[in-house]
């Protein structure tokens, strides 16, 4: 898959690639869909490559490999329990494999995405390969947050944000998918230049109608409507814990937006309603706002801490009209 945007991301990796210093681990952070995955894809593949001049050359053997997710040397270590993660054993290997010299080339790449679960023990087991890796291996770690490491990790790796593209750059990536000009449109309204999230929008009835619940939500605040806002927050269509926290961080956009075009009409909107933001803001204060983004903030913990659905947005409801 192709990246777009991102010109820091790539930038970086082509400086290293020429100047012949290269880091051994480097973590890729963002948000959900923003290209983390095909970022580190980028990266492997500019690792393995055997071009003379520009790398990833896109054309060589290794590149082809990597291309088709096949390349012998570049490794996905498995995931494991029931927070899908990475765990001690799962480092055991990888770090006695490390020391393997690489099948094909000049370098064996481990990717480990979606590392925000990664346990401590395993990030401490891991440490000793970071610091004095193998010439040849390298580790790149994909996450939501940096938060997710511990400190002598992050000390050891270079760290490189990747951030949503620019509506053209995200429309052309989605116009190549076979979209058409008002899917894209109606994804981009919710999730801007998030392309993976307006993939997922566009395949994904699910979150088409979280998108519209967090409308009919901002509504009901708009219209001061307890009894609709505790409708929409209790559906049940926000179900299981991914959901609840797709919800939440879209309202949270939702009423940030409003707070911020309370002062500034025009801004850009983050959230996936930006109507009915700009026909709240004049209804909220910064006050308010930040007493439902605390209140929003709290139910999400909650969440994470498995208190009933029900009851967590029963308060959220009731602390929302207290706003
Ligand atoms: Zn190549």
């Amino acid at each position: 898959m192709k990246l777009y945007g991102n010109k820091y991301f790539t930038d970086t990796v082509q400086s290293m690639l020429k100047s012949g210093r290269l880091a051994h681990c480097f973590i890729i952070f963002g948000e959900k869909g923003v290209g983390k995955k095909t970022a580190a894809g980028y990266l492997a593949k500019a690792l393995v490559c055997t071009g003379e001049e520009e790398r990833p050359c896109g054309k060589c053997r290794a590149c082809r490999l990597a291309e088709e997710n096949a390349h012998p040397d570049i490794i996905f270590p498995e995931t494991a329990g029931k927070l899908n993660t990475y765990n001690i054993e799962t480092v055991r290997e990888v770090r006695s494999g490390a020391y393997v010299k690489p099948n094909d080339g000049n370098a064996k790449v481990y990717i480990f995405r979606d590392a925000d679960n990664i346990k401590l023990p395993a990030q401490n087991a891991l440490l000793k390969i970071i610091e004095e890796p193998p010439e040849f291996a390298y580790f790149i770690f994909t996450a939501s947050s940096k938060s997710a490491f511990l400190p002598t990790i992050l000390s050891r790796a270079v760290s490189l944000g990747i951030t949503p593209c620019s509506i053209d750059q995200c429309s052309a990536a989605l116009g190549e998918r076979g979209y058409s000009s008002e899917q894209i449109l109606a994804a981009q309204s919710c999730f801007g230049g998030n392309i993976g999230m307006c993939i997922s929008f566009l395949e994904n009835d699910n979150l088409q109608n979280i998108a519209s619940l967090t409308k009919k939500a901002v509504n009901s605040i708009i219209n001061r409507d307890e009894y609709s806002l505790l409708a929409a927050l209790s559906s049940p269509e926000i179900k299981d814990r991914e959901t609840v926290r797709l919800f939440l961080e879209m309202l949270d956009k939702a009423i940030r937006d409003a707070a911020v075009m309370r002062v500034n009409p025009d801004a850009e909107a983050a959230g996936c309603c930006k109507r009915e933001s700009s026909r709240l803001a004049p209804l909220i204060t910064a006050t308010s706002a930040e007493r439902m983004h605390s209140l929003i903030y709290r139910a999400s913990l909650d969440a994470e801490a498995n208190v009933s659905t029900f009851l967590l947005m029963s308060a959220l409801c009731g602390g929302i009209m207290n706003s």
